[in-house]
């Protein structure tokens, strides 16, 4: 096992710092900006061993160099089927890495939607998800299609139910007043709601997310529930068939009417 913490980046961004005490040399997730790594590394006196990177967005790989070129040894992982010019080792769906320490390794999934080469780690009871979900939320559709991302977000909900998420972003509370919208009567939304609002007004994150949670109040894990069904539809005026049909009006109605 190992330890993951969060490095807050930008006014929202999560670097995920991953690091064992087998080894001083770490690895991170997603560094969209340098300093606030090269930072950290240097008052805890780490080096930095590898950089894992799930999408070419700039907010997830503006760092890159910058780190590339303080840790000239340093792997750069990332999405096979993006153009992020710093990736020295392209990951793809099944393939597996090996972290700067012995005996932890991550296993790629292809997880498309939010960009068309989305990539995400799964580890013992944890997946490194980016722009995928969010806590009670999802990421944008960019690059990807709508039925691209439901599927992933379907994958994401048949893993262990204990499994911890690592997205990149804090937009728990944001996502959650949607997700009440969607669910008013859902009393786990609210109790959500609540614990997220202590968390944030005491300056805690609220990632990483548990799935048991996620699949109680993420309306985009949701999309096979009757009353989230009967939403999108009052929403989107008609009857919907089918998961990617339900999941593309919840997004939707997402991006018109509420963010
Ligand atoms: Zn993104
Ligand atoms: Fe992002």
């Amino acid at each position: 096992m190992f330890d993951i913490t969060p490095i807050p980046a930008f006014a929202d961004n999560y670097i995920w710092l991953l690091k064992s005490e087998r080894s001083p040399e770490v690895a991170v997730v997603d560094p969209g900006d340098a300093a606030p790594v090269l930072e950290r590394l240097r008052r805890e006196q780490l080096s930095l061993g590898a950089i894992l990177i799930t999408h070419h967005h700039r907010d997830h790989t503006g760092g890159i160099s910058r780190l590339k070129a303080a840790f000239p040894n340093s792997r750069v992982y990332g999405p096979a089927h993006e153009t992020i010019p710093e990736i020295t080792d392209p990951l793809s769906e099944g393939g597996e890495i090996q972290l700067p320490w012995q005996g932890d390794s991550l296993r790629v999934f292809d997880m498309p939607g939010h960009t068309a080469g989305h990539i995400a780690y799964v580890g013992d009871g944890l997946l490194f998800c980016g722009d995928l979900l969010f806590a009670g939320g999802c990421g944008r559709v960019f690059d990807g299609t709508m039925a691209q991302m439901a599927a992933s977000l379907q994958r994401i909900a048949q893993l262990p139910a204990e499994t911890l998420l690592y997205c990149a972003h804090e937009y728990t509370l944001d996502n959650l007043g949607f997700a009440h919208w969607v669910e008013p009567e859902n009393q786990a939304i609210q109790e959500r709601q609540r614990s997220t609002q202590t968390a944030r007004q005491q300056g805690k994150p609220t990632v990483p997310s548990l799935l048991s949670l996620e699949l109680k109040t993420n309306p985009f894990l949701r999309t096979r529930i009757p009353v989230v069904i009967a939403a999108a539809e009052r929403w989107a005026g008609e009857s919907l068939n089918g998961n990617v049909a339900r999941f593309t009006a919840l997004r939707m109605w997402k991006d018109r009417d509420y963010d």
